[in-house]
């Protein structure tokens, strides 16, 4: 028997450097879908332990 979980590594979540905007996903996109732009995505996932890594961290927003 093979008990083995794989744990699924957090989905990271992208900021938009231009509008703000944050979407979830593995990597960020080429164009922003709120502006259209091809700006700057910044990972804002909380990788804290406090926020189990389900959150934004706002300190990186
Ligand atoms: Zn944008």
């Amino acid at each position: 028997m093979d008990n083995t979980f794989t744990a699924a590594p957090p989905v990271p979540y992208w900021k938009c450097s231009a509008c703000g905007y944050v979407l979830q996903a593995p990597e960020p996109p080429e164009r922003c879908p709120s502006c259209n732009r091809t700006c700057e995505f910044r990972d804002v996932s909380c990788y804290a332990p406090e926020c189990n890594f389900k959150g934004i961290d706002p300190r990186l927003g």
